[in-house]
């Protein structure tokens, strides 16, 4: 899951970043609303956090143009502006969310959660298909019960593909949602995450779908 915080403050968004990525998400993280509007057309994000008050652009703005051009991204506003004028401005410019500074880390990642889960149309937090199950809270994977130890990536790369069930991901998406920019990526290291998965929960838990990327196999439950 790749995510765009937007924050002019560099010490709360050297925080945020670095308390997300420890999350296995994928975090950019621009500092003023110009960048923050160039990312948002560039980029294929699962949500952004979004501060108001930035340089350049006012986050409201940067949103409602979101809005306006027809983007469903879910999107988090995170902001010191504390009234209920400045909430319900917030909300009806279009974001799905609102969390006043100061605020908990941990509370912000449990509303990433909330909302992303909305997203996909999952109601229970613990992600299952075929015998696998993901809990985003415990960060724990299980293959018929068995615990299975993975790496942060693999992690990501499964949450990913639990989350597109029901397509078939392209190598390009996948890595857009494992890495921020300024990782390295190499090359196939799509594949050689897919590789591992498939060691650890069986050869046919991924699928690949020639010509166009992988998909999870085996039927949902
Ligand atoms: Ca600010």
């Amino acid at each position: 899951m790749r995510l765009l915080v937007v924050e002019d403050d560099a010490l709360l968004g050297d925080g945020i970043r670095a308390g997300l990525a420890l999350a296995a998400y994928a975090v950019d993280w621009v500092r003023d609303g110009d960048a923050a509007r160039r990312a948002l057309i560039d980029h294929d994000y699962d949500a952004c956090v979004l501060d108001l008050g930035l340089p350049r652009r006012d986050g409201l703005s940067v949103l409602r143009e979101l809005r306006q051009r027809g983007s469903r991204l879910p999107v988090i506003i995170l902001t010191a502006r504390d009234t209920s004028e400045d909430k319900i401005a917030g909300l009806d410019s279009g974001a799905d969310d609102y969390l006043t500074k100061p605020f908990d880390l941990p509370e912000l990642q449990a509303r990433l959660r909330a909302l992303l889960r909305r997203v996909s149309g999952m109601a229970r937090p613990v992600l299952e298909h075929a015998g696998i199950t993901l809990d985003p809270v415990a960060k724990r994977v299980t293959h018929h019960g068995q615990e299975v130890p993975l790496s942060a990536r693999e992690y990501a790369l499964l949450l990913d593909l639990l989350n597109h069930a029901d397509h078939v991901r392209t190598r390009a998406q996948l890595e857009e949602s494992l890495y921020a920019w300024g990782e390295e990526t190499g090359s196939n290291t799509v594949e050689v995450y897919i590789h591992h998965l498939r060691k650890k929960l069986g050869p046919d838990c991924i699928r690949t779908v020639r010509g166009l990327g992988y998909q999870l196999g085996g039927p949902p439950g």
